[in-house]
């Protein structure tokens, strides 16, 4: 089967690409496990998880079986004033597998609109203390998506949000964490972050990072004690804490969330992306007893969001199915080995003149170039290499499916020191 590649550059937008000059795009028919299928026939080896999202790679039985029961039952009613199963079981597990204390839950559609409800549930607990703030306090090369409450808190500087910049409403920026995460830690990496806050503690309502590794903004991984410092100063300063976790969840770092690095516990989390082990859309905001009780009780009463799709009952369903499997498949075991293997296989490349770092923590590996990479290029070769790695900026990097096998990951890797040594 042939796609209509041409209609598809025509007329379909695909994530951050133009219209006009677009970056080439394959067809996949099919995926199973870690392959992917194009309609040449070509099947690549799957470095991406889909952006982080297919711990268990493609057509996974269980989540197959999840999907279709529930949709024999119903796909979808509305959450304002009806409830079903599916919810309330994933409810339960999120409750029961999140860092302690954050037991109240808002399903929502994206990461993104994961990140906006937690930003209006800070608002929305200042103001119900009768202590309005207006500004959300975060670190550089930090990204928590592309709408607009999570572009005003993404770095402008490389994730071309600076376009909307007089839409966004100004925030602050703490430099990004002088101390990686095998790097000696020193307090003192604390110290523009604490000073900003000291400057800015009444109009602060919460801050608002990626725990342990930034995603999009560099796939920089930084210092556990770092993000402790950071509760010990929200506990100091009466701020709250929102940690991002919609990459970094369900065991993607090693930790089931990253959070328990630091052995802390945010005061609001977001979680999106591999909830579902990759099957559709779906994310939640968690948050504390004493957070939803005051909002609840301040002068609006209630808090204020319920979108259409709330709580869809098939993607909650395959979210229970994907948090039991990941739940008995001895995932620690797994992340582990793969870690090894990717340190291991990724190692060579150090050695090449046009490579900046390696680094790799848990299932995700890195490799970062001196220059920025031409992605077309880079990529039209990975595809010929039989892989399908998406390149970034000056960033080579692969986060496999769990259940990859160690040929297929080798075969990352040299794909990897292959294009690295162009
Ligand atoms: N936060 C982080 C840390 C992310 O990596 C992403 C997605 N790249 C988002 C938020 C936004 O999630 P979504 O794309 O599902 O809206």
């Amino acid at each position: 089967m042939t796609l209509d590649l041409q209609f598809d550059s025509k007329h379909l937008w695909h994530p951050y690409t133009s219209m006009t000059n677009p970056l080439p795009c394959y067809g996949v028919v099919s995926a199973n496990k870690c392959i992917l299928e194009l309609d040449s026939g070509v099947q690549l080896i799957d470095g991406m998880s889909s952006w982080w999202a297919c711990l268990f790679g493609y057509n996974v039985a269980e989540l197959n079986d999840a999907a279709k029961n529930q949709l024999d039952k119903m796909a979808h009613v509305m959450f304002g004033g009806l409830t079903h199963q599916p919810a309330i079981s994933l409810a339960k597990k999120l409750v029961a597998i999140t860092p302690k204390g954050l037991d109240k839950v808002f399903l929502s559609d994206s990461g993104s609109v994961s990140v906006e409800v937690a930003l209006k549930m800070a608002l929305q607990y200042w103001h119900a203390l009768d202590q309005p703030k207006s500004q959300f306090l975060t670190i550089r090369n930090g990204y928590h998506g592309d709408t607009f409450g999570a572009m005003s808190v993404t770095d402008p500087e490389g994730s071309m949000h600076e376009l909307y910049h007089d839409f966004l409403a100004k925030q602050l920026f703490a430099p990004q964490p002088s101390i990686t995460f095998d790097q000696e830690w020193h307090p003192s990496a604390l110290n523009a972050i604490t000073q900003l806050v000291e400057e800015n503690q009444q109009n602060i309502a919460a801050i608002i990072l990626e725990p342990i590794v930034q995603g999009a903004g560099g796939m920089f991984f930084y210092h556990p004690e770092y993000l402790k410092g950071i509760r010990a100063l929200c506990d100091k300063h009466h701020l709250l804490l929102i940690a991002d976790e919609i990459a970094t969840g369900f065991g993607r770092t090693g930790k089931l969330f990253a959070c328990e690095f630091a052995d802390i516990s945010p005061d609001i989390i977001c979680v999106g992306k591999a909830i579902t082990g990759g099957y559709m859309s779906l994310a939640a905001t968690l948050t504390t007893n004493k957070i939803a009780n005051t909002i609840s009780q301040g002068k609006a009463g209630v808090f204020m969001h319920g979108p259409t799709f709330m709580g869809n009952p098939l993607a909650c369903a395959v979210a229970c199915a994907s948090i039991d499997k990941l739940l008995s498949i001895g995932w620690q075991d797994k992340v582990s080995t793969i870690e090894q293997q990717l340190s291991n296989y990724l190692a060579p490349c150090i050695d090449l003149p046009q490579v900046q770092d390696v680094r790799v923590l848990g299932a995700i590996g890195v490799v970062e170039m001196k220059e920025n990479l031409d992605v077309a290029v880079v990529q039209k070769r990975l595809v010929e290499l039989g892989v399908w790695i998406r390149p970034f900026g000056k960033l080579i990097y692969i986060m496999p499916p769990y259940i990859i096998e160690k040929q297929q990951l080798k075969k990352l890797c040299d794909a990897i020191y292959t294009v690295a040594s162009l």
